[in-house]
């Protein structure tokens, strides 16, 4: 794979320019049309200068690849990377704006047993430039400008773990909420992760005052470590103290993911030991039913009982919403889209080997 322009930020592109012997007005104009989605052939640069990046870079680092459109208005993507990878990515509507939902690694090796992006394991890191391109594409596909965005808000909750792969991370979200760029600003952002402690703290000090929104999914370390290996390695204790280690840094209040999975974490003593653990914390909790992966055992709870577990953390003072999931009807959890994909792709290889095996 060659390398891929998306990476660099404003300044490196126009030393980059400079380098190249071009003037440095072309940096802008480079850089804006990347900004706007374009591939490199397409920039409104000269014809030789096109041919110099296209030597050392990828002309179309993420291609959308597949798009499905919900009933509800939801669309999913499915990306191609220029080593031949897919990734999968979702647009959402809401009153305010439109959220989008992005991957920050080719699989993941966190392992967690209700999700299916860990399905196949890690398979790479995704660049700063590979996550950026995923909205940049989406925001031109969706007919969005650099002015009138069709993407407002950003949530790193594809496949991948955002704290497992930070270097990039940080990176993709200093080019993200950049004057220059597409400017998205970070209270804009939500970043999710199951709870890396160390990455967690040295985040804290990054001074980028997004959403920090943790994977809790359990009220004891036991429990947890049936559902999540990683907490095998950090206890819930610390992963509260990271927390507020967060909020004094930058004032903002973080959040906690809670699906509810049948016989597992979502009887009433769970929301009652819930209270117990967050209460006087500027925390918010994401409830979710658990969306049922197939090749998984794990159930979901019915409506009813995730109200009732909704209802004992209201009633307690905890701030908490239970989340809606949208476009279910194309294959919601995270990760289902990719592996459907590769599942179909791979029952098509073995079918088409079916066939010439028997000529
Ligand atoms: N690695 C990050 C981001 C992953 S996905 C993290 O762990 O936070 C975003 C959220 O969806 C996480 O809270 C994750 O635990 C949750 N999730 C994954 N699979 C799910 C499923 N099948 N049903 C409900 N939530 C799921």
């Amino acid at each position: 794979m060659k390398k891929i322009l998306q990476d660099l930020s404003y300044e490196e592109i126009e030393a980059l320019i400079l380098s190249l012997g071009e003037r440095k007005f072309r940096a802008g104009q480079v850089y804006l049309g990347l900004m706007q989605g374009k591939k490199i052939s397409e920039l409104p640069v000269s014809s030789l200068l096109r041919e110099r990046l296209i030597e050392q870079f990828e002309d179309e680092p993420v291609k959308i690849y597949k798009t499905y459109t919900a009933e509800d208005g939801t669309k999913k993507y499915l990306f191609l990377l220029a080593d031949g990878n897919l990734i999968e990515g979702v647009l959402m509507k809401y009153k305010y704006g439109n959220t989008q939902c992005v991957s920050t690694q080719v699989g993941c090796r966190m392992g967690c047993k209700f999700c299916a992006s860990t399905l196949g394991g890690l398979i790479r890191n995704l660049t700063a430039g590979e996550i950026l391109s995923q909205i940049l594409a989406v925001n031109r596909a969706a007919g969005g400008t650099l002015k009138d965005r069709a993407v407002t808000n950003v949530v790193l909750m594809g496949s991948g773990e955002p704290f497992d792969n930070y270097e990039n991370v940080v990176t993709f979200l200093r080019n993200l909420t950049s004057e220059h760029g597409i400017n998205i600003s970070a209270r804009n952002v939500s970043l999710s992760t199951c709870g890396l402690v160390p990455q967690m703290k040295a985040f804290s000090g990054e001074g980028i005052p997004l959403n920090l929104t943790v994977s809790l999914h359990a009220v004891t370390d036991a429990e947890r470590k049936r559902t999540m290996p990683v907490a095998n390695r950090y206890r819930i204790c610390e992963i509260l103290d990271a927390c507020a280690e967060y909020f004094k840094k930058t004032g903002r209040r973080y959040i906690f993911e809670y699906s509810l999975i049948a016989g597992e974490n979502a009887d009433e003593a769970h929301a009652e030991a819930l209270v117990k653990l967050l209460k006087g914390k500027p925390c918010h909790v994401n409830l979710i039913r658990l969306n049922e992966v197939k090749e998984r055992k794990l159930n979901s709870v019915s409506e009813k009982e995730a109200y009732r577990f909704l209802g004992v953390l209201e009633k307690n003072g905890i701030s908490a919403t239970l989340r809606r999931s949208m476009g279910s009807d194309i294959g919601g959890a995270c990760g289902q889209l990719r592996a459907n994909h590769l599942k179909e792709s791979a029952d098509h290889a073995q079918h088409c080997k079916g066939d010439t095996d028997e000529h």
